[in-house]
């Protein structure tokens, strides 16, 4: 393979490129997850790396695909109408505050792109969703980073609203902020969130990543959506990639005021939601007793390995999502290692800054019936 000139080499290109993008490191995606999969063929790899929903779509949404493969040579759809319309009766919104993603971490990295850049200033949280600091430098705007709730809390590492809120300064132009959050799971009340919301200055976009809220069932817990009426400065983001299963498939969203959708449009690529992408997000959206039993089981699976790995003396934070982020303490390399020998994947938390701890994704009762007897054997 002809690579080009010989000093031509990352760092050549690194150079050339606009200065948030010299500083940046690609998002990192955990294992080689197809590699593994080769692997580990002919026996069973049990994948809890990525949050992924382990009992599928609703079958409506497979029909949906199969029923589009007649189709595959006409662009989808650029505006994305039935989508966003179904989306919007089922949140109680009108279809002109809708955004459709190519997954919602397109619209992540799209919101600092469009609202922030050099000289301006973009809050998030410790222990926050990697994209957003990699969103914030992308644009070329400075990152504060907010100090997490203590581990002592009984919202151990979750976001400290507080802490947020005085982060924000007179170049702040975006908040990112996650709840329930990955990779903590941990999450924040509606109330707290109504008071901080209260404190943002207008002019500061507030993006609430709720690609967990499925999940949740906490008492204290609501989503941000009902704060959208009063609130033009604040854009929830969600996605089909978790709760409704459909993570192959690139679909994401946000729901916001309609003027700052509409600006969001002129950046967005015209075909960034794929024809079955789009098809099968929509059938999965009709079949809300799909949804409910994936989020009941899910239930179900978090609080019984929850149970299961406290009894084993590890610290378990508190999640009301599909996955738990779990304190393993000084083995947990060796621990992570033990596991993927034995075929199961999960994912370290040395890029966020918590080396003893590993985020292991809730499966059904029958993978974490493998998970526990590996962990048993090997730790
Ligand atoms: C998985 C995840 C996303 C969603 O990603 P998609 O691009 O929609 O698949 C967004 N935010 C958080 C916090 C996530 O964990």
């Amino acid at each position: 393979m002809n690579d080009g000139a010989g000093r031509a080499d990352e760092a050549f290109f690194a150079a050339l490129a606009q200065p948030g993008v010299q500083g940046l490191r690609a998002y990192d995606p955990g294992h080689d997850i197809v590699a593994l999969r080769r692997r580990f063929e002919g026996t069973h790899l049990l994948e809890l790396g990525s949050n992924e929903n382990p009992y599928g779509p609703s079958p409506d949404a497979r029909a949906a695909v199969l029923d589009m493969l007649h189709a595959l040579h006409r662009y989808p759809d650029p505006l994305g109408g039935d989508l966003k319309r179904a989306l919007a009766a089922v949140h109680g919104f009108g279809p002109a505050q809708v955004l459709l993603g190519n997954g919602s971490h397109e619209l992540l990295m799209q919101f600092a792109q469009v609202f922030a850049g050099p000289g301006q200033e973009v809050v998030c949280a410790q222990y926050g969703f990697a994209v957003y600091a990699l969103a914030a430098q992308a644009a070329g705007a400075a990152l504060r980073v907010a100090p997490a709730l203590p581990r002592s809390h009984a919202m151990a590492r979750g976001h400290d609203l507080a802490a947020i809120a005085a982060a924000i300064g007179p170049r702040t132009r975006l908040v990112y902020l996650a709840n329930p959050n990955n990779p903590t799971g941990t999450w924040f009340g509606a109330d707290a969130f109504a008071a901080f919301l209260a404190r943002v200055p207008d002019t500061v976009l507030v993006v609430v990543d709720e690609a967990y809220a499925e999940f949740a069932d906490a008492p204290g817990y609501a989503s941000a959506l009902a704060l959208l009426p009063r609130h033009p400065n604040l854009v929830v983001t969600r996605t089909f990639s978790k709760a409704y299963a459909l993570a192959g498939l690139r679909v994401g969203y946000a729901l916001a005021h309609p003027g700052l959708v509409a600006v969001m449009e002129r950046v967005r690529e015209s075909f960034n939601v794929n024809l079955a992408g789009l098809a099968a997000a929509q059938a999965a959206l009709g079949d809300a007793a799909h949804l409910r039993w994936c989020v009941a089981r899910n239930g179900e699976q978090r609080a019984a390995l929850a149970r299961a790995l406290a009894a084993r003396g590890w610290f378990v934070h508190p999640s009301q999502t599909n996955f738990l982020l779990v304190e393993f303490g000084p083995r947990a390399a060796a621990i992570e290692a033990g596991l993927l020998a034995a075929g199961i994947v999960v994912r370290p938390m040395t890029g966020y800054g918590l080396p003893d701890c590993l985020r292991v994704t809730v499966g059904t009762a029958d993978e974490n019936r493998r998970l526990l007897a590996v962990l048993d054997e090997r730790s």
